[in-house]
């Protein structure tokens, strides 16, 4: 219930700009953002990567609408990938993109060249992109986008969403050496059409995924906080004779530092999805779709003012 209320707030103009207008946000905000621009972003990585973890750098924003803004994005991040480099933050750095953020839903094509230059960027900064999931409208267009890029590019990175129901059989598809294949539960607001909508069934569905790609001859980027489906992870790791470097475990930035802090001191390789810039309204909204506590939290600030 609370999940969908948050979910369908994500999409609502009025109430991010309420939402963005109250004092109390920034401290809200600033748990689960890096910062507002690229320095901020870059001290995080930092600081991060001081911890041992690696990281993958997200520019928020998914409401592009013109071709300037969706140029405006690609410059950000070609940028954004020179100073990874030049503070020396590469290739244990990478940077995470929305295609809608590069206009995907203006001009896929356009889209398409902007993540191009991207990749380019990022390969000359030594490091490489993975390609965020959105709604699953999108995802066909995603993977086409993803096969063209790994063509100059092969060690672009796809996301698949267990909560949808092909995705078992786009993770067969995708199980193949050097292809990098991040995990995740899925975020958006789905219908039971195209998703598993109780999180039993998308638990399930994430087991299945995980022993495809573990199994399989490409490498895995495990996605998640949940301490069951970790520890299933690191079972099928053993089971199919992977080694740290041969798999990764991921988290977002703010979410679980101590279990992010076990795994690395374990050996694992860790990677932190850090987002930052200004547009954060619709990636605050899914972390408080995924649980109570985030919501909590969130209500103790606003109290607490
Ligand atoms: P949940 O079902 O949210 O949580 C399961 C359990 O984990 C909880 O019951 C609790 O035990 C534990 N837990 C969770 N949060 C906390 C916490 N704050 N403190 C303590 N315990 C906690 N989604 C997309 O749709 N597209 C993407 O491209 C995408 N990229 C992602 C990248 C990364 C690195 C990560 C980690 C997630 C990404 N997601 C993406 C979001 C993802 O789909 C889920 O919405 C999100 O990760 C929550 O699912 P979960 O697997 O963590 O499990």
């Amino acid at each position: 219930m609370l999940r969908s209320l948050f979910l369908a707030a994500a999409g609502s103009a009025r109430l991010e700009r309420l939402v963005e207008s109250a004092p109390v946000t920034k401290g809200v905000v600033r748990r689960f953002v890096a910062g507002g621009d690229a320095g901020e972003a870059l001290r995080a990585c930092r600081e991060l990567a001081d911890d041992g973890l690696a990281v993958s750098l997200d520019l928020l924003g998914e409401d592009t609408t013109t071709a300037e803004q969706a140029q405006a994005t690609r410059d950000e991040y070609v940028a954004l990938l020179a100073r990874l480099h030049e503070a020396g933050l590469t290739p244990a750095a990478e940077v995470s993109v929305k295609l809608s953020a590069l206009g995907q839903r203006i001009d896929e094509k356009m889209a398409y060249e902007h993540a191009r230059a991207v990749c380019a960027a990022a390969a000359e900064a030594g490091t490489t992109v993975t390609l965020d999931a959105e709604d699953h409208t999108t995802t066909d267009a995603t993977l086409e986008t993803l096969v063209e890029l790994r063509r100059d590019f092969p060690s672009t990175g796809a996301v698949l969403q267990a909560y949808l129901r092909r995705t078992e059989a786009d993770c067969r598809e995708l199980a193949t050496a050097g292809s990098r294949v991040r995990l995740c539960k899925g975020a958006y607001a789905e219908p039971e059409s195209v998703a598993f909508q109780s999180s039993l069934d998308v638990d399930k569905s994430y087991v299945r995924c995980l022993n495809i790609l573990m199994s399989g001859a490409g490498y895995p980027m495990v996605a998640t906080h949940d301490p069951r489906l970790i520890a299933i992870a690191e079972d099928r790791a053993r089971w199919f004779d992977r080694s740290a470097g041969e798999f990764e475990f991921q988290l977002l930035y703010g979410v679980r530092p101590e279990e992010q802090a076990r795994l690395a001191a374990r050996g694992d390789t860790v990677r932190v999805y850090l987002p930052y810039g200004n547009q954060w309204y619709g990636y605050l909204m899914r972390r408080l779709a995924e649980r109570p506590a985030n919501v909590a939290f969130f209500a103790r600030a606003v109290s607490s003012r």
